[in-house]
């Protein structure tokens, strides 16, 4: 471990600033050994994922330390959500620039501390490295799920209803509030800053059955939802006035209904979409009512005759609305 940052050397940060996140967890042997060691419970599968956040492309970089902790953690149990495994553990891999203040750091552990607390995940390891380039972090997060109970992006079938958790718009509104392309809102800039995975609802869905298929909404609803259709090899289509928005965003569309466009394109809300059969929709109702989250049906999945996968997103009258490109591309 060559690398020093202004702030002291790499041991020094991971010790002060790391090792006490760990230190309800053996297996993080105290962030002092060369890896970590944790049991996989029997009969379940080990579900893992990994992404990289580089400040200025995946998150703003004003954006306060204790956000940014919020915002890289967030995502990648999202990640953990969609396939309805439980967390377990995340892996932090950090690239500081040269000139970052260890106080920067100190909040960015808090922040870290604060968004694991409650969700069943340690932090058990990572690496700390300075960098000439800009503030990055690449996470990885261990969940575990029964034993073929994963939910994928596959299996959604003809008939089969979509669903979405919580309130769909909110974090691409909050990236507009944010940059200051709209009126600030504090509420909508959370929502971006601070996903809310819905980790507790999507283990139930997988433990019990529930689902045929599951995403988690990152590149925009629509996007998303032609994942499904991709892998499931299937159409869907839902209604836009069934899509729930929250207060602030409805007072956002009521002021500029072009703005509906990036509601239902837009990226970064962390919610769910998923398949579900008909008749399991009172056992699904009843689950977000015992766990306080709305759960909307807002369309369903069918077989295409052209064979094709496409989404389509139907206004008020029926008609068919033209979303132009979609949600958000990858690179
Ligand atoms: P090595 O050089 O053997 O890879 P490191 O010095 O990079 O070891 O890391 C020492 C220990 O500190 C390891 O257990 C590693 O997982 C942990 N660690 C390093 N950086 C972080 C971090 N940002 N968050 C959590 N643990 C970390
Ligand atoms: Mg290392």
């Amino acid at each position: 471990m060559p690398d020093h940052t202004d702030t002291g050397s790499e041991f020094d940060i991971i010790r002060r600033h790391f090792r006490p996140l760990a230190a309800d967890d053996a297996g993080a042997l105290s962030l002092t050994d060369d890896a970590a060691v944790f049991d996989v419970p029997s009969g379940r599968q080990l579900v893992v994922t990994t992404d990289a956040l580089v400040a200025g492309v995946h998150f703003l970089t004003d954006l306060s330390p204790e956000d940014i902790a919020h915002k890289v953690i967030g995502v990648n149990l999202s990640d953990l959500a969609a396939m309805g495994a439980v967390p377990r553990a995340v892996f932090l891999a950090a690239q500081f620039p040269k000139d970052t203040e260890e106080g920067w750091i100190a909040r960015f552990a808090h922040g870290l501390a604060d968004v694991l607390a409650g969700t069943g995940a340690t932090l058990l390891g990572g690496d700390t490295v300075s960098t000439p380039g800009p503030l990055a972090f690449t996470v990885t997060a261990i969940g575990h799920v029964g034993a073929g109970r994963a939910l994928t992006r596959a299996g959604a079938q003809d008939g089969d209803d979509l669903y979405v958790t919580g309130t769909i718009g909110d974090g691409a509104l909050g990236l507009l509030c944010a940059t200051g392309a709209r009126p600030r809102d504090d509420a909508l800039i959370e929502r971006y800053a601070r996903p809310r995975p819905r980790n507790a609802f999507a283990v139930q869905l997988a433990e019990r059955g529930l689902a045929t298929a599951c995403v988690d909404i990152s590149d925009g609803l629509a996007a998303d939802v032609a994942h499904i259709c991709e892998a499931s090899g299937l159409g869907a289509q839902f209604a836009a006035d069934r899509v729930p928005v929250s207060a602030a965003a409805r007072d956002a569309l009521a002021g500029d209904p072009a703005l509906l466009r990036t509601v239902l394109t837009g990226g970064d809300d962390y919610e769910l979409a998923f398949a579900a059969a008909p008749q399991n929709a009172a056992e699904i109702e009843a689950l977000a009512r015992e766990l306080d989250l709305n759960v909307t049906n807002i369309g369903r999945f069918e077989a295409n005759e052209a064979g094709g996968a496409g989404v389509r997103v139907l206004d008020g009258d029926g008609r068919l609305l033209d979303l132009g490109a979609g949600g958000y591309r990858h690179l």
